[in-house]
């Protein structure tokens, strides 16, 4: 049978908690979360129809501070997905030391299929349904998978139709000119970029280690290639969900992102225009890009892309995690028996909630920062982290995925313990 994606989740904990004093109040209070909305969002159709669509909001944990995470859309949306990555975001703002606990939201369907206009309404009906959830001082959704600025700009329009007044700090990754953060739209892949390269310089492989395959070529993953491509890394590999390329001289990363918002579209299309003219190339599957022998493995898509059904065929001997969860568990041991360092997910790609951070700080101060500014504060937040981790690796001898929770761990449970549980208060008024 197979795990909850929450109970696998969930299992990353039990090795952390060997290496961290935590109260077993903390510990108990910290398996399950706090809270999980589901609702339907009507949505009128062009054609005159009426469907009605499923739609999450999960708060995991908001001991130190408001919840934060992205809201995705996406045919696999699923309760036990959301409450998934909640508890991630929980752990990656308390490991990046960002004063937010965690939460994740979602709607299940394949937007592809939708026109803007409908995907307006259904971005706007979502935020209704949810209005009561989410809030600058409670809980402050984002953009994930499928989702984007434009969509954030619709939802904090709607949030501040309903509340009746102009409310920026509702939700993050907005367009810059509806107050989204300069380097916003960049930060998950810059953050990976710096973590990446903090990484390597500790390993001393900083310039032995240069052929890169990227699964995923989205907000997170083209990023991260482009910040390889122009350090001088060679992307031997990038795919989308419909399949990827491959030449072992490496892909031109700026011509391929150059086409991709040519397009203008949500998907990525490689193989049917003009990118595959670009450079000589070999069509390969997402299962073929994981196995490839290459020195950098970079997941940047979904969920469970390397389980115990490959990860014996895995090749490369780093991967960093720029998408969430793409390692299962079991996975993980497979890996560290072969000598592969994973590279985890709640430090790798904490550049895009580090950057919403920013984005909610300069909304609610009225003061808004440079590019540069940012990328600095970035930078610093993010290789502070990693040294961190690294120095927690190293003391106990354990990966850096249990390193980063043990890290994570040992700060929630200061918040939890130091609040309280509140098992024993009664509310009277
Ligand atoms: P995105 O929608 O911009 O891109 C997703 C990419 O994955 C697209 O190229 C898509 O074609 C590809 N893809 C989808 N299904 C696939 C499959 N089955 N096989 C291979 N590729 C597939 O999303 P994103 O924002 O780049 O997010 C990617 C990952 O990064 C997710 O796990 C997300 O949770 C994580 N993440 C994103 C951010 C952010 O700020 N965007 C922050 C932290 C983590």
């Amino acid at each position: 049978m197979t795990n909850s994606l929450l109970t696998d989740a969930s299992r990353r904990l039990e090795r952390a908690f060997k290496y961290v004093t935590i109260s077993e109040d903390a510990a108990e209070r910290l398996k399950a979360p706090k809270a999980s909305l589901k609702v339907s969002i009507p949505v009128r159709m062009d054609d005159g129809s009426l469907r009605v669509f499923e739609g999450y909001r999960v708060h995991f944990d908001d001991t130190r501070g408001p919840t934060k995470g992205g809201i995705r859309f996406h045919p696999q949306v699923n309760l036990d997905e959301v409450q998934s990555l909640a508890f991630w975001m929980t752990f990656k703002c308390a490991a990046l030391n960002i004063p937010f606990g965690g939460a994740k939201g979602g709607v299940t369907l394949n937007p592809k299929e939708l026109s803007k206009a409908e995907l307006e309404r259904l971005s706007r009906g979502y935020i209704d349904a949810i209005s009561n959830f989410i809030g600058p001082d409670t809980d402050i959704p984002a953009p994930d998978v499928y989702t984007n600025p434009m969509i954030m700009g619709w939802m904090m329009d709607q949030y501040s139709i309903i509340r009746q007044r102009r409310t920026p700090a509702v939700i993050t990754g907005k367009p810059v000119a509806l107050g989204g953060s300069l380097g916003r739209a960049t930060a998950t892949g810059t953050g990976a970029f710096y973590v990446l390269e903090a990484i390597m310089a500790r390993l001393g492989a900083s310039t032995s280690a240069k052929t890169v395959a990227i699964q995923g070529f989205g907000n997170a993953g083209s990023v991260v290639a482009r910040q390889l491509f122009d350090a001088g890394y060679t992307i031997v590999a990038v795919s989308d969900s419909r399949g990827g390329i491959y030449t072992p001289d490496g892909l031109d990363i700026p011509s391929l992102q150059k086409f991709k918002s040519d397009t203008h579209a949500v998907k990525a299309v490689y193989c049917e225009d003009s990118v595959c003219s670009l450079v000589e190339h070999t069509v390969i599957t997402n299962e073929e890009l994981l196995s490839l022998d290459v020195d950098i493995l970079i997941p940047a898509a979904l969920e469970n892309q390397i389980t115990v059904a490959n990860a014996d065929q895995i090749q490369a001997r780093y991967i960093f995690e720029v998408a969430n969860g793409p390692i299962s568990p079991d996975a993980d041991d497979i890996l560290e028996a072969k000598g592969v360092m994973v590279f985890p997910d709640i430090l790798v790609n904490a550049g895009g909630v580090t950057v919403s951070y920013f984005e909610w700080v300069q909304n609610r101060s009225g003061l808004y920062w440079s590019l540069e500014d940012v990328n600095q504060r970035l930078k610093h937040q993010l290789v502070t982290a990693t040294e961190t981790i690294w120095q927690i690796a190293q003391k106990h001898k354990i990966s850096a995925r249990t390193a980063a929770y043990v890290h994570a761990l040992a700060s929630l449970g200061a918040a939890i313990d130091a609040r309280g549980t509140r098992s024993d208060y009664v509310r009277t008024a």
